[in-house]
């Protein structure tokens, strides 16, 4: 199954973002005030501190936003978490789950707002940990009941289908709030490294808000990809198109919770918030071991390609966080016989991302996905 931006919809929407949403602008530091973070430090600072931060001083907020009321009357809702500093900050937004398979975000979003009740120190994070909860229970990316992906549906329409109106609710909520920036949390093929995801850069998304997602995304840890093609029905597009920051980050297999995952999820996350002074980290948190021959500050371009030609069963030659040169195989295709069908082979240098979830090939199909350097 294709993953977190992978699946393509080429939808276009009629709504024009700008006139439905006008952008509150942040007076807090930051992206659409003076920028005060994301300088151009090599490493970041993490520092060792024994302050934990007084809990009486944070105010927490849980509560629920109800999108549906289904036909034997249940109601549906997404929940909204928020804990703020007493000391004005940046206002960071974390959702998850917007593809309901893609659980680990979600609790990566659980475990960062147990650590800020001790260490929030500046500013307000705000989430979305369960974006769509009707997928989440029927194990499925989309929305079940109306067969849609949420994160093709943004910014959304109120009067729209039932996808667009779970969106205009999150989009909404989120835009008033006037963001810093926004955090997307997705999950990848059961066997894939952890990475982000950066927009294409177009005409649409360009300029100030762009340049920071970049560096916000250099800040993280993880392999930096750049989007090779423009997705305009995702959130993170349409933030951006808005001014306003957004990274996608995908933190490896989907379905469960891997806890390795997760603990370098949480690690990437408060080093970015680290990195805004909103937390005063008491360790060094670990990152997730890069290959040796990736420099921190690349950014590489997304490939899907090559794709299958033939049908048959898929042996696979190279791994996810492998690198493979031009023209190495990477997978053959077998026949029900044994015989073989295909050698696939990389098309340019890069590292692997991800491999698919199925053994099954058939023509047109993208079997594995690439960070080109
Ligand atoms: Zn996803």
């Amino acid at each position: 199954m294709i993953r977190g931006n992978r699946s393509r919809d080429p939808r276009e929407h009629t709504v024009t973002p700008e006139k439905q949403f006008p952008v509150i602008r942040s007076s807090h530091p930051g992206i659409t005030g003076s920028p005060v973070s994301f300088g151009n430090q090599k490493s970041m600072n993490v520092n060792i501190s024994n302050k934990p931060v007084d809990p009486s001083k944070l105010k927490i907020r849980q509560s629920l936003i109800k999108i549906l009321t289904g036909s034997d009357l249940s109601r549906r809702r997404l929940p909204f978490m928020s804990i703020s500093s007493p000391v004005p900050g940046p206002v960071v937004w974390l959702t998850a789950c917007t593809h309901g398979d893609e659980v680990g975000g979600l609790v990566v979003i659980q475990e960062i707002f147990k650590l800020l009740q001790r260490r929030l120190v500046k500013g307000v994070v705000n989430a979305f940990p369960l974006m769509n909860p009707i997928g989440f229970e029927t194990i499925s990316r989309n929305i079940t009941f109306s067969r849609e992906d949420l994160n093709r549906s943004f910014p959304g329409n109120a009067e729209g289908s039932l996808g667009e109106r779970i969106a205009y609710q999150i989009f909404s909520k989120i835009i008033q709030t006037a963001p810093t920036f926004l955090l997307d949390l997705h999950n990848d093929w059961k066997r894939s490294v952890p990475y982000v995801l950066l927009d294409r850069k177009s005409e649409a998304i360009s300029g100030t808000a762009y340049d920071f997602s970049r560096r916000i995304c250099q800040k993280t840890g993880f392999y930096v990809v750049e989007d090779t093609q423009e997705i305009r029905s995702s959130l993170t597009h349409n933030l951006i198109q808005q001014g306003i920051p957004a990274v996608t980050f995908e933190l490896g297999e989907s379905y469960v919770v891997n806890e390795k995952i997760i603990e370098y999820g949480v690690n990437s996350i408060l080093r970015v918030l680290s990195d805004c002074q909103m937390v005063d980290l008491t360790f060094p948190p670990e990152n997730y071991p890069l290959h040796d021959r990736y420099q921190s500050d690349q950014v590489l371009r997304y490939s899907d390609k090559p794709f299958c030609t033939r049908s048959g069963i898929l042996r696979f030659l190279a791994k996810p966080g492998q690198i493979v040169n031009e023209g190495q195989p990477l997978a053959k295709i077998y026949n029900a016989f044994g015989k073989m069908q295909e050698t696939l082979t990389a098309v340019n240098r890069g590292i692997v991302l991800g491999s698919s979830d199925s053994a099954v090939a058939f023509p047109g199909m993208s079997p594995m996905v690439f960070g080109i350097f």
